[in-house]
């Protein structure tokens, strides 16, 4: 799998707002925040997209959610609510491809979340 940016912010050669971390996960808050909250969890291990996701990564993937609820609680927010959301390929929007959960809180949140970006 191709190097992307957030093998940088893990290995710490690039610089991110880090709001928690362990062995097997990373959380960090989104660069160009589509709400008033806006963090990525992110596994360590680099899976290019949800599609890549193998048998032995399903726990992995669910601590990705474990990680998302416990920041949620620890940051006030669990209650009120929020988005958990995973982009795949160009249709689902995916820019970065290292497999991350968009969590978006701090407001009420339509659905569909974004503008169309590609017309059917
Ligand atoms: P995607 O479009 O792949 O679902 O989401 C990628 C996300 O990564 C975007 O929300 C984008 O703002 C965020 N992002 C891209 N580059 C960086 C970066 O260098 N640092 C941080 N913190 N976020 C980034």
């Amino acid at each position: 799998m191709a190097e992307t940016i957030f093998s940088k912010i893990i290995d710490k050669s690039i610089a991110a707002d880090i709001l928690y971390e362990d062995e097997l996960a990373l959380a960090f808050s989104d660069i160009n925040p589509q709400a008033p909250i806006h963090f990525l969890v992110i596994p360590k291990k680099p899976i290019a997209t949800v599609n890549d996701i193998e048998e032995a990564d399903k726990s992995l993937v669910g601590h990705l959610y474990w990680v998302a609820a416990k920041l949620a609680k620890d940051m006030g927010f669990a209650e009120q609510g929020y988005r958990a959301v995973m982009n795949c390929n160009e249709h689902g929007g995916q820019t970065v491809y290292h497999i991350h959960l968009h969590v978006l809180a701090g407001k009420p949140l339509g659905w569909p979340p974004y503008q169309d970006r590609l017309k059917v």
